[in-house]
């Protein structure tokens, strides 16, 4: 194969692998252990394991770790492939650790055999007594010198449920002096009556990951077996596994760092925790990080793509602003969405000198060159925002005011005249007339207007909901710490009575627009009610 262009580490890895003739073709996987959705650290993670494949024209699996039962379901199973298949990745084989039980069972009487493992009586509390720490060695198990014999038929028993859960466990023999804790005899396997998703009451034994992991990227034919960080130190496992049962060609593990985001949760572990403890309206929650949720949000799946891409990969931890993640949506949806118009707080506008109705033209998207233009109804009587009308206007307002003027977006040009006070003394209503000459790209009237606002036609608009979204989180660390105390617990607001214009009840639900002058919003249907439920916000935070 001609040498790629190395973009990153773990090509650079590759290139060298391919040039020593280490490996002929290339071979990943994905490995989600199927106990929850995927979130966007997934999306990193696929860009990895897919895009390295598809750069070299290798195969890429997905790969379900499902050696936990106890954890694992078939909803989470269909809920991963279709977030797989929405970001926009095929996968060469959909392959899943039970599927080699019988194999992973097969290797470790292997091990037995060779005097590389032995059944172990001390309990789960005892073992982790005889660890050690980093400072200290462990101690050895008084089980660790059994015959091979007595081994073999132990683990037979164990596996023909003649003990109960957690009464026996096969370990590793490796080394309890070593600074490496998980080469410490770590267990392999385990006694557990749990049901599997896939193989039901087959086993009630079930083997732990840094055992069956190694295995399962090797009966695939796995060539980079690419995980992060926090599978470093499990790294000599791996290898040992693979050594000592003479994996040829052995399976190469290499580690980058997870993407890590300000103001939200990210490993599955406490995203789970969000929605059992209805924090969130479940995994597709537009606020999730999910796969679903940024879905359901109405995020462009390349969006998310370009954002992992500019993120990096790379040996180091780190943590991007939430921020950043927010210009990636927006550049996207600035250059794809339609604009359209919604009222959220609306004010009404009579224009006295208008009479009748019409249709004004709209740019569909004004950052495309032949953008299409649809047309607005237009009438005497429109909505306008109540922020957009000052009563006592702060210096250098360019909105209305009385005795100013605006533009209309699309329109005409007016000048406030008059307001309509209630008996509470607010504005409820403002009066204006239009200058006829000034329709948008035929405007003759020669008055120069600072503001544009936007506006809806009362007699047309239809009533919508519009949802508003904020961060999770109130501070910006991120995972791995308790969230309890840091959760923004006003990260959803609804506002009813949003006046829309009624191409919006006509577009396809799911799509995403440009509300002029608001923010990004995906158009849905609550109830049989229009809903607009907010994206991202139209203004750039982020510092480059
Ligand atoms: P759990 O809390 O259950 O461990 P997880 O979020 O770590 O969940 P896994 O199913 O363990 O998810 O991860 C599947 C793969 O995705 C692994 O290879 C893991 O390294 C990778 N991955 C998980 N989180 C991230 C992340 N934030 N950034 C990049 N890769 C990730
Ligand atoms: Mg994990």
């Amino acid at each position: 194969m001609a040498e790629m262009q190395a973009t990153n580490f773990i090509e650079q890895i590759v290139n060298e692998d391919l040039t020593n003739q280490k490996v002929t073709a290339v071979q990943t996987r994905f490995p989600p252990e199927p106990n929850g959705y995927l979130h966007i650290g997934h999306v990193k993670s696929m860009l990895v394991n897919f895009g390295t494949a598809l750069k070299y024209n290798g195969k890429c699996n997905l790969f379900f770790d499902d050696t936990n039962p106890s954890k694992e379901k078939t909803e989470f199973v269909n809920a991963i492939r279709k977030d797989i298949e929405w970001v926009g990745y095929s996968w060469t084989k959909e392959v899943y650790a039970s599927d080699f039980f019988e194999k992973i069972y097969e290797y470790a009487e292997q091990l037995i055999q060779m005097g590389k493992a032995f059944v172990c009586d001390l309990t789960a509390e005892e073992i982790s007594a005889l660890r050690g720490t980093l400072k200290e060695p462990g101690k050895e198990s008084p089980y660790r010198n059994r015959s091979v014999e007595e081994n073999l038929q132990l683990f037979r028993e164990m596996r023909a449920g003649k003990y109960p859960d957690g009464a026996k466990c096969l370990r590793a023999k490796i080394d309890m002096a070593s600074p490496n804790i998980n080469l410490r005899d770590p267990v392999i396997y385990r006694i557990l009556r749990s049901t599997h998703h896939r193989t039901g009451d087959a086993w009630c034994i079930y083997p732990m990951y840094d055992y069956a992991h190694p295995i399962c990227d090797y009966l695939q034919g796995v060539t980079h077996s690419l995980c992060t960080l926090e599978f470093e130190d499990h790294r000599p496992l791996y290898d040992w596994v693979g050594i000592t049962l003479g994996f040829n060609p052995k399976p190469r593990q290499i580690e980058f760092a997870r993407l890590n985001i300000t103001n939200t949760v990210m490993s599955k572990r406490y995203l789970k925790k969000l929605v059992e403890q209805n924090l969130v309206h479940g995994w597709d929650d537009p606020r999730m990080p999910t796969v679903a949720g940024l879905r359901n949000r109405g995020i462009p799946p390349k969006a998310l793509l370009d954002f992992c891409e500019a993120a990096g990969i790379c040996k180091a931890d780190s943590i991007c602003e939430q921020s950043y993640l927010e210009h990636f949506i927006r550049d996207n949806l600035n250059a794809n969405a339609e604009r359209a118009m919604v009222v959220v707080d609306p004010l009404k506008l009579t224009i006295t000198n208008y009479e009748g109705e019409e249709e004004v033209e709209f740019t569909v998207n004004p950052t495309q060159e032949n953008s299409p233009v649809r047309t607005v109804p237009f009438g005497k009587h429109i909505y306008i925002e109540k922020g957009d009308f000052a009563l006592v206007p702060p210096p250098k307002y360019n909105r209305l005011k009385l005795g100013g003027y605006v533009r209309l977006k699309g329109a005409y040009i007016v000048q406030c005249d008059d307001i309509i006070k209630d008996e509470n003394g607010e504005v409820v209503e403002v009066l204006c007339h239009y200058i006829p000459e000034s329709r948008s790209n035929n405007d003759t009237s020669g008055i120069k207007v600072k503001g544009t606002i936007h506006w809806v036609s009362a007699d047309r608009a239809v009533d919508c909901t519009v949802k508003n979204y904020s961060y999770l989180l109130n501070d910006a660390a991120y995972d791995g710490q308790d969230f309890d105390e840091r959760m923004n617990l006003n990260s959803e607001t609804v506002i009813e009575g949003a006046k829309a214009e009624p191409y919006l009840l006509t577009a396809e639900d799911g799509k995403q627009f440009q509300l002029l002058r608001t923010a990004y919003y995906k158009k849905c249907t609550d109830s049989g009610k229009l809903c607009l439920s907010f994206i991202v916000s139209m203004k750039d935070s982020y510092k480059k």
